[in-house]
């Protein structure tokens, strides 16, 4: 039979190469399995076995032979993600640092809120970040590297077989820039839409503003939300606090949102800190408004969470429950749907970054 055919050749040096296979795609299983001189339908059924069935080691793939569940186990291991900690809030959101096979970290996060009766995972696209926000835990890290698209897919794939739930949501709002990574992000939304069995509308990509990478997305012409970190809206202060706004302007950046929502019929979301004194003022109110008008979106505001920086000082304070209020009735002059995000995992390390910094700072 075919599937006899695997040879010491073929079969990788040492246990450390085994190849992992959660995360893949079916075309990515499909090209394994024939490196390994195996006919294209066992692709299919580790397939099944791993995104519909759950499976975690080779031996519950009871309908393939005995012989070749052992070669697989030779060969390859479910997952190569390994969980170096986690945190579990009062609230039930649970915060996952894992550790990539070379040893670098990443977060991932858990959530359920109680209007959604679904959960939500927040995935990270890369180890550390270029943008370098001054407001989060991971822009003080600084950039490490990108997340392959099945280093990413295996994360829902992880949280899955950790918490013994089905995610059902996604947004890409976790350590690193999804658009500066946009090829593996847009093959890991394929993955998780094809294989995962996520619907398109349940996927969020959360961008700083990366033009090139907005008008990639929009060529693929998904039904995913896009949603972009405004922050503020005066190139003044918005260059101060996400820096790689200096390379796009605001009109530019309004262009590319509105091709966006033109091409791909969706609405685009808004988000916005709230740093008390510096992105609550009445006038960054009324210039949020002018710049929104035209777009088919909502305004997400989100109150700063306290982040110590590396100096050990906290930059911002978060404004008051009354000034988060004031600028919420501001922006809805727009007309527009303005939300105040609701928050997780208050109790544990869970904004972007925050667990990551504490595990290496020893803290944990
Ligand atoms: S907020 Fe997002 S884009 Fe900005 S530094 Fe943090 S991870 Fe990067």
């Amino acid at each position: 039979m075919a599937e006899e055919k695997t040879t010491e050749e073929n079969l990788p040096a040492s246990k450390a190469e085994k190849i992992a296979l959660s995360g893949l795609s079916l075309p990515e299983l499909e090209a394994f399995v024939r490196q390994l001189g195996l006919p294209a339908y066992r692709a299919k059924q580790l397939h099944t076995w791993i995104y519909a069935k759950g499976a975690t080691t080779f031996e519950e793939m009871t309908d393939l032979s005995a012989g070749l569940r052992k070669k697989l186990d030779q060969v390859a291991q479910i997952s190569n993600l390994k969980l170096a900690h986690l945190q579990v809030s009062k609230d039930g959101t649970r915060k996952y640092l894992f550790a990539l096979p070379d040893g670098k970290l990443v977060e991932a996060v858990l959530m359920s809120f109680a209007d959604r009766p679904n959960l939500t995972a927040c995935l990270s696209s890369q180890v550390g970040c270029a943008v370098g926000c001054t407001f989060c835990a991971t822009g003080f890290l600084g950039f490490t590297r990108n997340l392959t698209s099945q280093e990413i897919v295996d994360q829902v794939m992880a949280i899955q077989r950790e918490s013994g739930q089905r995610v059902a949501n996604v947004v890409y709002m976790g350590q690193g820039e999804p658009l500066l990574n946009a090829e593996e992000v847009i093959a890991s939304i394929k993955t998780l839409m094809y294989s995962v069995g996520i619907g398109q509308r349940h996927i969020t990509v959360s961008t700083s503003g990366i033009v090139p990478g907005i008008n990639r997305l929009a060529e693929e012409r998904l039904q995913i939300t896009l949603a972009l970190s405004l922050h503020a809206p005066d190139a003044k202060t918005r260059e101060e606090i996400v820096p790689i706004s200096r390379k796009w302007k605001m009109p530019e950046l309004m262009k590319a949102l509105q091709d966006y929502a033109d091409k791909c019929g969706r609405r685009i979301t808004i988000e916005y800190v709230l740093l008390a004194g510096v992105t609550d003022t009445e006038e960054q109110g009324r210039e949020l408004a002018y710049w929104v008008a035209d777009l088919p979106c909502m305004v997400n505001l989100i109150p700063y969470n306290p982040t110590l920086s590396p100096e050990g000082v906290v930059p911002y304070k978060r404004p008051s429950i009354d000034a988060q209020q004031r600028f919420r009735r501001l922006a809805e002059k727009t007309g527009k749907t303005v939300t105040i995000r609701l928050e997780r995992g208050t109790d544990i390390d869970a904004a972007c970054g925050q667990l990551h910094n504490a595990y290496q700072q020893g803290k944990q």
